[in-house]
């Protein structure tokens, strides 16, 4: 599954050319990014008891919330199922046909939520998105079906979820604002409005979409062990037994095991074991979240690229960076200007004169004639932050991976998002911390699968309607 368009990074190593006080200074900076073997075995360790702390009890900086997604996939679940996705720019409805073998099919539609319905009444978003999927199921020739379509829902918002199909919304963010929905189960009113208009759908399914991601790799890998999210922010889940989840108060199951959706962008918040580096710092403190998400800000899309503009910033104050020439420094000055993307370009540049590090300079961020030397130094830069993100990613992999005591024959992991498919080499570093990591498997790239799984809050959510559909006649007939 693992079609990659990324290339391969071509790194250069540490900076031995420039001024002996650039020298100087980069080697502190290698000293500040490199995560030693022993370094990334105290993390993983704290990690796991972390994950216990959170499995044993509520409040904890893991949150290891329970799903309510109770079972496995098998890969020969058949049927048609929708998934709706509400929480970004534009709304999605899919139709998700599961054929079994691991095999589906997905149409889908996409529709504007405007200014308008995001900070307007709840009732109105809800009879819009009712709309969309009654003429989306009139397109597909599904509006007359005689059984309900089961829907597994993508609310990408906090919520307190108490059931498969239950929860309560905390609060809104990312520029939404109806009223009439926090305190509310955003299941119901969806409800409500489908049940008013006639469309044929049951909302069977409150989805997140890190479990998503794991139930869409599991549906052709039945061995997925978890799913990850490494894109603009970073989350993990795992499948539990649920004998582990010690603060589990919900009663009987219908399977002994449960999806456990870690929250782990949270991890160490408290500031104990991560190596934080003066430019981690101010990264979080000029973030909208001071304190909050400490180690999704070392390791996802929206980060990497600023902590990156943080060393060169401080260069540049300390005058090690473009201070012989006129050079044009308003943009790179200013916050999130330097974009992940952007290593990704300098990641993958081979030449010997470093000419597309060059070009990324000049034509994004204005900075013309710059020399040599500096673009040897800010590519070992970008090199230093995205092979620390790639070993701390690959940490929390090994951590669950031992906290679950996974055998020699292994375990599939699907992993979703922009960072791991397209930044160059960062599955590679991932296998090459996964390998020291865990020194117990003879062959960790043959144990520890990584693979792209693409559309957890698609696919996935339909899976997870899926499951619930199973979930529901199961306790049916306990
Ligand atoms: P989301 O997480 O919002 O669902 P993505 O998985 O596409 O979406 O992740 C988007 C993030 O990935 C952005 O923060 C962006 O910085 C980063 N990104 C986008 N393209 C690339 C790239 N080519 N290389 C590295 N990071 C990228
Ligand atoms: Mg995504």
């Amino acid at each position: 599954m693992s079609t990659f368009t990324a290339p391969k990074a071509r790194p250069i190593g540490p900076v031995t050319k420039g001024s002996p006080e650039q020298i100087a200074y980069m080697q502190c900076i290698e000293q500040d990014f490199t995560l030693s073997t022993e370094k990334l075995e105290e993390i993983k360790n704290h990690f796991k008891s972390e994950m216990v702390k959170g499995l044993d009890n509520e409040g904890q900086t893991l949150a290891m919330i329970p799903s309510y997604v109770e079972g496995r996939l098998t890969g020969e679940e058949k049927g048609h199922y929708l998934a709706l996705d509400l929480g970004g720019t534009n709304l999605r409805v899919v139709l998700v046909t599961l054929e079994g073998n691991g095999k589906f099919k997905t149409v889908s539609t996409k529709a504007r939520v405007s200014e308008e319905l995001k900070t307007g009444r709840m009732r109105d978003l809800c009879d819009y998105i009712a709309d969309c999927i009654d003429t989306f199921l009139a397109q597909q020739n599904l509006d007359n079906v005689t059984e309900e379509l089961p829907l597994g829902f993508t609310f990408s918002f906090p919520v307190l979820q108490s059931k498969i199909n239950r929860g309560v919304l905390l609060q809104w963010t990312k520029g939404f604002s109806c009223s009439g929905a926090v305190g509310k189960d955003p299941v119901l009113l969806l409800q409500d409005a489908l049940l008013r208009k006639h469309v044929p759908v049951k909302v069977t399914a409150l989805v997140n979409d890190t479990v998503g991601t794991l139930l869409s790799n599991a549906y052709q890998k039945p061995a997925t062990l978890a799913g990850l999210i490494l894109g603009t922010g970073s989350n993990g889940a795992y499948i539990e037994n649920m004998s582990k989840i010690g603060k589990w108060k919900d009663g009987k199951t219908t399977s002994d095991e449960m999806i456990i959706n870690m929250e782990f962008g949270a991890f160490d918040n408290e500031r104990t074991v991560l190596p934080l580096t003066r430019f981690d710092n101010k990264l979080d403190r000029k973030s909208i979240n001071p304190h909050k998400q400490i180690f999704e800000k070392l390791i996802s899309g929206m980060y990497l690229g600023d902590i990156v503009r943080n060393v060169v910033t401080d260069m540049m104050d300390r005058n090690l960076l473009f201070n012989d020439t006129q050079q044009h420094t308003e943009i790179i000055s200013a916050h999130y200007a330097f974009e992940t993307a952007f290593m990704s370009s300098i990641e993958a540049d081979g030449t010997v004169d470093l000419g597309v590090t060059r070009e990324v300079l000049d034509t994004n961020l204005n900075l013309v004639n710059v020399k040599d030397e500096e673009l040897r130094i800010i590519k070992r830069l970008v090199e230093l932050v995205g092979t620390r993100a790639a070993r701390l990613a690959a940490m929390s992999i090994a951590a669950i991976v031992e906290h679950t005591q996974v055998e020699e024959q292994g375990v599939d992991i699907g992993i979703d998002g922009s960072l791991y498919e397209f930044y160059p080499s960062f599955e590679e570093r991932m296998y090459e911390a996964l390998e020291v990591l865990l020194p117990q498997f003879k062959d960790v790239r043959r144990s520890i699968r990584l693979g792209l799984a693409r559309d957890g809050s698609g696919v996935g959510a339909a899976l997870t309607a899926c499951v619930a559909d199973r979930m529901m006649r199961q306790h049916k007939s306990l």
